[in-house]
């Protein structure tokens, strides 16, 4: 009986949220103005502006301003770097107000804005997510001691509301990161890459052979990470990999 009463207690709440959510008008999950009307996006225009790039960007690293062929061939810088991933995907730079908002989606109460720069990936990228036709999306794990003292993991965050976007299943245990590494912004180049060496390693029983794979972090720096994921990724048979991020650093490489 306690547990009808309180599953109905519950029912009635969520109705009740619901109809709350029909009558107020949609906020914009970065400034938190009124939406004038519904949108895919939960962004205001000027907030959508601020937090996404439309120059051309490197489509195997991700750097906006890269001269590259534009058939799909790497920048000349990443041709040096040589990274095992396949293409990346990246919504602007990382700096001022998308390295603000990044850095929100860092804290619990940042999930809402992380779903929203979700949404806004999935419409300003969507015939590059599409093209890769990807089987799965993986997103970058934290460390669990690290998960528990940050209380979200914004790469999770973003995956799932990217798996809505684009129909696209998100394989959330298939990767486990074996130990907490070292903040990688406190880290020179060639450090990051040694940083994250053998940090992860995948599940086995997930079928990956032969798949195509997205994997999502918020941000890309050097690449060391999404490297590092790709190549344990790769080992388990898969095809391609695609780095999906949010922020890609101009610098580094
Ligand atoms: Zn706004
Ligand atoms: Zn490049």
């Amino acid at each position: 009986m306690v547990g009808l009463a309180r599953g109905s207690w519950w029912i009635l709440n969520r109705l009740k949220q619901s109809a709350t959510d029909l009558l107020l008008p949609p906020q914009c999950a970065r400034c938190g103005i009124d939406l004038p009307e519904f949108d895919r996006i939960p962004l205001c225009a000027d907030c959508q502006a601020v937090l996404s790039n439309d120059d051309a960007f490197c489509p195997r690293c991700g750097q906006f301003g890269q001269r590259h062929g534009g058939d799909g061939t790497a920048c000349l810088r990443c041709r040096e770097a040589k990274f095992r991933f396949d293409s990346v995907i990246s919504l602007g730079w990382y700096r001022g107000d998308l390295r603000e908002a990044i850095l929100t989606m860092k804290r619990p109460s940042g999930e809402c804005l992380s779903t929203g720069i979700a949404q806004l990936l999935a419409v300003r990228r969507e015939h590059l997510l599409r093209g890769f036709d990807a089987d799965c999306i993986v997103p970058i794990p934290m460390y669990w001691g690290r998960r528990i003292w940050r209380g979200v993991n914004s790469a999770q965050v973003l995956s799932e509301e990217l798996s809505r976007q684009v129909g696209v299943p998100v394989l959330t245990g298939v990767l486990v990161r074996n130990r907490n590494t070292r903040p990688q912004k406190d880290l020179g180049h060639a450090e990051r890459f040694r940083n994250v060496r053998g940090a992860f390693s995948l599940r086995r029983g997930y079928g990956l052979g032969g798949t195509r794979v997205i994997v999502v972090d918020d941000v890309m720096t050097t690449g060391a990470t999404c490297n590092e994921v790709t190549k344990v990724l790769k080992k388990g048979g898969v095809n391609a990999v695609c780095a999906v991020v949010v922020g890609r650093a101009a610098t580094g490489r």
